[in-house]
């Protein structure tokens, strides 16, 4: 099989125009993991710069970051915890509201899901505002586990996520960048 590197992958990303509103370009990653030699390279280039940081679990939010988180999960040898939208974990959770651009939003982890002693990596395949990623450490950081870093396939850097995850002292990684949103 042709290996691929983590600088060939932004062909396939496809963009969708004023998709789910006029105005957003939807960076759509059916693509890239319907390609076998690309989905593997992007799971490999998301998990090496963390194979040394003792990471116990990894931390994917609801939907697309469990299809990277779980991969990531299993090549650094870490569990798996799912972030979720609220009302879908079956056991006791703990809940973090956050801001949308019109309204608010919620996400639950079950809470017996990482303890203090966990050291967590956060994924999810894109960060724009970085709004849901910053409720997701909150909610790591209320059951008192080390979020060590936050990692993405896709950064929107003008939307200002990663900077105010760097703020915040979290290490954030991506592999691919677009201008504007
Ligand atoms: P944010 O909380 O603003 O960082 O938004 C990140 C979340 O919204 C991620 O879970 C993404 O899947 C989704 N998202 C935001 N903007 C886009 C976009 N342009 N294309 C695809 N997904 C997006």
């Amino acid at each position: 099989m042709k290996q691929i590197s983590a600088t060939e992958l932004r062909p396939f990303i496809r963009t969708i125009a004023d998709y789910p509103r006029p105005g957003i370009q939807f960076r759509d990653i059916t693509t890239l993991l319907g390609n076998a030699q690309a989905l593997r390279a992007t799971i490999a280039a998301l998990a090496a710069p963390w194979a040394d940081a003792g990471i116990t679990h990894v931390a994917g939010i609801e939907a697309r970051g469990f299809i990277f988180g779980a991969a990531v999960a299993c090549q650094l040898g870490a569990g798996f915890v799912p972030l979720r939208k609220q009302g879908k974990l079956p056991h006791t959770t703990v809940m973090v509201e956050y801001s949308l651009e019109y309204g608010t939003d919620q996400l639950e982890m079950h809470a017996d899901g990482v303890t203090g002693a966990d050291r967590v990596l956060l994924v999810d395949d894109l960060i724009a505002t970085g709004g849901s990623a910053a409720a997701g450490i909150r909610l790591l950081r209320s059951l008192d586990a080390t979020v060590v870093g936050a990692t993405f396939v896709i950064d929107l850097p003008d939307l200002g996520g990663t900077a105010r995850l760097e703020q915040a002292g979290i290490r954030t990684l991506s592999l691919v960048r677009f201008d504007g949103h």
